[in-house]
């Protein structure tokens, strides 16, 4: 068997450890990334691709920052990823709507964005509330139903599997190595240098970054870390392309760069199973063509359904072993918006061998005291 050696061993070829890869690599770093094979658990194959701000932080506004800094980074890095590898990521940030289908939801919605503008420490950004008569000069497709909704200047959206293709493209025009079929079994630490035993051999290295996604519960122990992330279904409904006419990214209904429209992205806690439901895909359907009815002219193309990776309280995980140093975790249910984070300001940390105090919200030891993430 054959034996590789780095200074960084990325667990994870998804978008969280894809993006920390090309960052540190960009940096000078010596990076190996391993990875399952085409079949795999893969949040970062079946997401909806919005670069989303409004409603994120309620109950942790460190998270709502952290947020909001990624989606003001997005701009630049996409640039970034765009000149070193001439792939267009498609990232457009014209202001995102969460639309709302009853008076009641709207309110809902706006007490929700009220509590977590009104948390202490909360940094506010921008948005409103957005009536029916309003909205329907902004957005002329939606139906008669539509109460209206909220607005954020700062969300956006982006073509995600051109962004995963870009950060793998990246890195290895880096020189990072991109190790497929290398599945981790074991993480062992010894004199200074973690071996990792895989699939195919052993791959040592300096240090490690657990990027795993929902296989980062069953690595984050064995270097004294938690990560207690469970998946989370959600299904999506792409429609045949058809001319420009949403201008706007949504929750629950977006156009793509490529002029199809997607529909999603229901939430089923039903563990590792990622089939699809002619139910749900119904009611998802149903609902959007209520807010914009043209959508039931439109064939459906393709439906699917992918795993989220979530945490317990629903905020990223970012942590560093006291046990084992060198080694760190970084797991979040919001990739695509956190992706210029992962690549700009979480990379230099790990080079300097401590996360910043920014991220000391974010440690697996909320979770469980006797954790030392
Ligand atoms: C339906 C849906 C809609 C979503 N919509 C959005 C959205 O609009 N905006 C947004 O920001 N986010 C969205 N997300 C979330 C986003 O897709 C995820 O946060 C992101 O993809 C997680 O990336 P990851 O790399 O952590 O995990 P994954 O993509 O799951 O990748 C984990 C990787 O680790 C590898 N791996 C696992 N175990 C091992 C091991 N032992 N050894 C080696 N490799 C291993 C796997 O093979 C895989 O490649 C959505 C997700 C879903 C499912």
């Amino acid at each position: 068997m054959k034996r590789e050696e780095s200074e960084f061993a990325v667990i994870g070829g998804g978008l969280v450890g894809a993006a920390i890869a090309w960052g540190l690599a960009r940096l000078g770093k010596q990076v190996a990334m391993l990875d399952e094979g085409d079949i795999a658990w893969r949040a970062s194959r079946g997401n909806f691709a919005l670069v989303w701000v409004q409603s994120k932080g309620l109950g942790m506004p460190a998270y709502a920052a952290w947020t909001r800094r990624s989606s003001d980074g997005w701009a630049a890095f996409a640039d970034a990823l765009g000149e070193e590898t001439a792939i267009d990521v498609a990232f457009r940030r014209p202001g995102g709507f969460a639309l709302c289908l009853s008076e009641a939801e709207l309110e809902a919605r706006a007490a929700a964005m009220h509590r977590l503008h009104n948390q202490p420490d909360m940094i506010p950004y921008p948005y409103e509330v957005v009536h029916r008569e309003r909205l329907r000069a902004l957005l002329p497709a939606i139906g008669p139903e539509v109460a209206g909704g909220i607005f954020s200047p700062l969300d956006g959206h982006c073509n995600s599997l051109r962004l995963l293709r870009a950060l793998h493209a990246g890195l290895q025009r880096r020189g990072g190595k991109y190790l497929s079929e290398h599945v981790v079994d074991r993480i062992e630490q010894r004199q200074g240098m973690f071996a990792l035993a895989t699939s195919a051999g052993e791959v040592r290295a300096a240090r490690v970054v657990l990027a795993a996604g929902n296989g980062n519960a069953r690595l984050a122990p064995m270097v004294g870390l938690a990560a207690p992330v469970r998946p989370q279904r959600g299904q999506v409904i792409v429609t045949e392309r058809v001319e420009p006419f949403l201008h706007h990214p949504m929750l629950s209904v977006r156009q793509t760069d490529e002029g199809t429209v997607m529909i999603g992205s229901s939430t089923e806690e039903v563990g590792f199973d990622d089939h699809v439901g002619a139910p749900v895909l119904a009611a998802m359907a149903a609902r959007a063509i209520r807010i914009f009815p043209c959508l039931g002219r439109l064939n459906v193309v393709r439906t699917w359904a992918a795993l989220r990776v979530m945490s317990p309280d629903g905020f990223p995980i970012y942590s560093q072993s006291m046990t084992h140093a060198g080694a760190f975790l970084a797991t979040c249910h919001s990739g695509v918006t956190l992706a210029a984070n992962h690549a700009l300001v979480l990379p230099p940390m790990l080079e300097a061998g401590s996360l910043g105090t920014e991220l000391a919200a974010f440690g697996g030891k909320r979770f469980d005291v006797s954790a030392h993430g």
